[in-house]
């Protein structure tokens, strides 16, 4: 009968201490994935549109696709890489952007238009790490590292770079990373083709940083959307406090010209070979 109580009191011991453990740990991976976004700011920051169907820079070639180069201090990240890799090479040639120059890669969503330029671009450097949204299809990451590249797969929000961060994978059916830079003004926003609805990505973008945003810019999908919900969503982005924007890609002719009369001086005419410096 004692044995019995003992043997009770060891194993209720027991269940106590691998309840504890367990809960612990949850708790350490819970602080961790909240310390993703830390207190590293961007101090010098310059974003280069490369690729875009509209014409800002005349000097340069446009085409269906997004693709921007972002510095950071002295990193370089392509973002996007355009439909094709000939535009992407000669737009960079142009602007005298140096592609061995580019350490990172991150590429926003499978589609076509943003990452139809790689391997064109793996080809002359592949002394790179691309970050993929983790969804992506197997026979894709296998051919980038065949180039000798190195896969970062993206599933939940990540730090890439100090003051660059992924949203991490977000939306349903079309999976879609967005880029976050923090700055001393403010975040900045960059989206490939905002698939996952643009409020919803800002919003999602404030939620893990409680941070105000400075500039959103890219893709923001709003093409053969009707001018009531266009509304709708300039305004959800003032409320939303997002203090300029840079639409481009596949934001549709009439959105963008609705952002641009309710922004104003805040708002940023965008396409190829546009340079915001922050
Ligand atoms: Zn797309
Ligand atoms: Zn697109």
């Amino acid at each position: 009968m004692k044995i019995g109580k003992d043997l009770k009191i060891v194993v209720l011991l027991i269940t106590f201490l691998l309840a504890f453990s367990y809960f612990s740990n949850e708790k350490a991976i819970i602080m961790v994935n909240k310390n993703i976004i830390d207190d590293e700011v961007s101090s010098e920051v310059t974003i280069t549109i490369v690729y875009d169907n509209y014409e800002y820079d005349k000097r340069l070639k446009t085409g269906f696709g997004f693709s921007c180069i972002v510095k950071i201090e002295n990193k370089s990240i392509l973002f996007d890489t355009g439909s094709d890799s000939e535009t992407l090479l000669e737009n960079m040639n142009e602007l005298s952007l140096d592609l061995k120059n580019i350490e990172i890669i991150v590429l926003s969503h499978i589609h076509w238009d943003h990452v139809g330029g790689l391997k064109g671009f793996l080809g002359v450097n592949s002394d790179v790490d691309v970050y993929v949204p983790k969804s992506f299809p197997d026979d894709f990451k296998d051919e980038v590292k065949s180039f000798g590249a190195d896969i970062i797969e993206v599933s939940d929000p990540m730090k890439i770079f100090n003051g660059a961060y992924s949203t991490g994978e977000l939306g349903t059916f079309i999976k879609e990373q967005s880029l976050i830079i923090k700055t001393e003004r403010g975040l900045i926003i960059i989206t490939g083709c905002a698939h996952s609805g643009i409020v919803n990505i800002v919003k999602r973008t404030k939620e893990l940083t409680k941070e105000e945003v400075y500039l959103v810019t890219g893709g923001f999908h709003l093409g053969g959307t009707s001018d009531y919900e266009i509304k709708n969503i300039v305004e959800s982005f003032r409320k939303l406090g997002v203090k300029k924007v840079a639409p481009c890609h596949c934001t549709g002719d009439r959105a963008i010209g609705l952002f641009e009369e309710e922004y104003k001086d805040d708002f940023i005419k965008a396409g190829v070979g546009k340079i915001i410096s922050i």
